[in-house]
């Protein structure tokens, strides 16, 4: 059984209902669109999984979804167990008991040899240490989240991996492999995993499927975030599964669209800058958004604003006034001057 028949399968067992087997391209174009016009977006996702329970998605892959759910976790982390027997656990998610028996609930019986974690926030991460004391899994990480003078909200500080991974290293699971990505750019120890045999990567917050990837200073990088979705478009994946929401079965089209809206998110930035003198952050998102922007994304917004003008900051596109966060002014260089 290959995976798209595994997710007939999936979908047909009722775990997976019809609308998400419409790719969110279609969404990402109403996103595009929305740049220029004030409709509403509209994210389609998975409501039908129960905390804690497992779902197959192929025969050698299931799920089980913490119970964290929120603006920025969908209904929360998904955690990916690959493999039968001697099983490796792909982001173990918070440190949260429930979801840790929900794990080991699902694995009763077999192994958990490996805990792969695709980044340092602590959604992902934080049960890494716990579950590995649990069961003696060793961990896999790109390394430690590095440390900002000012802090990083959400970073997940203390997990270290015992083996850390480079981009291109494989490993060797039983009957399968994986390949690590590093994808920077939501957060700078971003790694994906390519899943072998089978056109399976797991993304985890690189590529969502019901939102665009959030990011904020000083850990979040919009040139590296592109330059990520290009190591994605290169390759040939038949299907991702995210650290969040269902699971994106036309890989290319979304990953494509997802540099495709970041583009047009970031001339809509430089466009709005070149019609003020000078505008904070606040002020930008709020005309990029044509009003006021949903109270519970607003801080998301602004950041991602941000990490946009850090972006153009480097480039020498836009100037650097005064203060910080929300509150950031910035002002458009106009062409002759730096
Ligand atoms: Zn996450």
């Amino acid at each position: 059984m290959d995976h798209r028949q595994a997710l007939a399968t999936w979908q047909r067992h009722g775990m997976l209902p019809n609308h998400h087997q419409r790719l969110p391209a279609h969404v990402l174009q109403a996103q595009i669109a929305r740049l220029k016009a004030p409709v509403p977006l509209k994210f389609e996702y998975n409501r039908t999984l129960a905390y804690g329970h497992v779902e197959w998605c192929t025969p050698d892959i299931r799920r089980v979804l913490c119970n964290n759910p929120g603006p920025m976790t969908e209904r929360g982390t998904n955690t990916w167990i690959v493999g039968r027997g001697e099983v490796t656990v792909i982001d173990p998610g918070p440190d949260d008991p429930a979801h840790r028996a929900g794990l080991l609930n699902a694995t009763a019986g077999e192994r958990i040899g490996r805990i792969l974690v695709t980044h340092t926030h602590r959604d992902h991460s934080a049960g890494a240490t716990m579950l590995a004391n649990l069961t003696g899994a060793a961990t896999f990480g790109f390394g430690r989240h590095p440390t900002y003078a000012g802090g990083d909200d959400g970073a997940d500080q203390a997990f270290c991996p015992d083996h850390r991974l480079i981009h291109g290293e494989r490993i060797l699971l039983g009957s399968h492999a994986v390949t690590s990505l590093h994808t920077p750019g939501h957060c700078s120890t971003h790694l994906c995993f390519a899943l072998e045999p089978g056109g399976v990567l797991f993304t985890g917050d690189h590529v969502l499927g019901w939102a665009t990837t959030a990011m904020k200073l000083p850990d979040g990088c919009m040139k590296s975030y592109l330059r990520s979705l290009e190591v994605l478009t290169d390759r040939t994946d038949q299907i991702y599964l995210p650290g969040h929401g269902p699971p994106i079965v036309d890989p290319l089209s979304v990953a494509r669209g997802m540099a495709q809206f970041a583009r047009a998110r970031e001339a809509r930035i430089i466009t709005i800058l070149g019609s003020s003198s000078v505008a904070t952050a606040v002020e930008v998102a709020t005309q990029m958004y044509r009003g006021p922007i949903d109270p519970v994304l607003a801080k998301s917004v602004v950041e991602l604003v941000n990490v946009h003008l850090a972006k153009l900051h480097d480039e020498g596109l836009v100037a650097y006034i005064d203060g910080a966060g929300g509150q950031a002014q910035w002002r458009l260089v106009a062409k002759g001057m730096a």
